[in-house]
């Protein structure tokens, strides 16, 4: 929808015929149940943000999704069906170990959403099938962290982004999770490497960050592309990884 806007107040100008299902009402709405979040897939970015049962992890990332008018025609459905590795919901998504519902006239199913995402641009939905509903699970955390790096401040697409959040205590790590934006064919998380991260006592951290950065590098890939190059991805990437494990997971 967002892509094909024309000016305030005048129709959309697709290149071909489309089925509007920003009405559905199956596909709006927000709630929240047994610890997790429910959102329908047509609720924009704006509705998100302006929920206040919604907690800042989840909306520190759309907040910084293109402008004021983006955010309020764009819909999470459309950022996950989309299903670019530079979408700004994703990393939260995949660290929060989201689930997504489809349904078609047939069917309804739910899946994780690194099973649902199979590659850029590419998902799993097949002909007569929509996205209905993301399910969140909320856990506990008292650290978060997400910071995209693009052209500019707003209006920009990602040519990398880096999403963590973590729950921690005075000396320990008790929980951390990880996820890269465009660096890879899809969002890179690594369970070995969050598990590695929560076996080093805080102190421990500037001694153990070459080998959490070396863990990482290994595991995303990027391309050159109009945006950027690998090399300035990898880099940028693996600095944000330094900044949140040495500034947030620290304290
Ligand atoms: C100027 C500009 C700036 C942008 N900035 C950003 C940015 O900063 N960060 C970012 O992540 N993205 C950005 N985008 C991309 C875009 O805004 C987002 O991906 C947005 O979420 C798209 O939402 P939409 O509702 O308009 O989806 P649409 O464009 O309508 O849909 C996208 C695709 O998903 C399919 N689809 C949508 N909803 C469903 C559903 N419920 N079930 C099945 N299929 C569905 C559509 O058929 C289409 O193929 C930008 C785009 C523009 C034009």
């Amino acid at each position: 929808m967002v892509r094909y806007r024309a000016w305030c107040g005048t129709a959309a100008d697709f290149p071909e015929d489309v089925i509007f299902i920003g009405h559905l009402e199956e596909l709006q709405g927000i709630s929240l149940d047994n610890n997790a979040i429910r959102i329908g897939a047509s609720a924009t970015f704006t509705q998100i943000l302006e929920d206040k049962r919604i907690p800042s992890f989840i909306k520190l990332p759309v907040s910084q999704i293109g402008s004021p008018s983006i955010r309020n025609i764009g819909t999470i459905g459309g950022n996950i069906c989309n299903s670019s590795p530079a979408g700004d919901t994703l990393p939260m998504l995949y660290a929060l170990d989201a689930k997504v519902t489809v349904v078609s006239k047939n069917s309804t199913y739910t899946i994780g959403i690194n099973e649902f995402i199979t590659g850029p641009g590419e998902n799993i939905l097949k002909q007569g099938e929509i996205l209905k509903q993301i399910t969140i699970p909320i856990g506990d955390y008292n650290r978060f962290y997400y910071r995209k790096v693009g052209q500019g401040r707003s209006n920009t697409i990602s040519k990398t982004s880096f999403f963590a959040l973590a729950k921690t205590d005075d000396t320990e790590i008790r929980e951390v999770r990880i996820a890269f934006g465009a660096v890879a064919t899809t969002v890179v998380r690594s369970p070995q490497s969050e598990s590695y991260l929560k076996s080093i006592h805080k102190k421990e951290l500037p001694n153990a960050i070459d080998k959490i950065k070396e863990q990482y590098g290994n595991l995303i890939n990027p391309i050159d592309d109009l945006r950027s190059t690998k090399e300035y991805r990898k880099n940028v990437s693996l600095r944000m990884l330094k900044d949140f494990v040495l500034k947030e997971l620290i304290k």
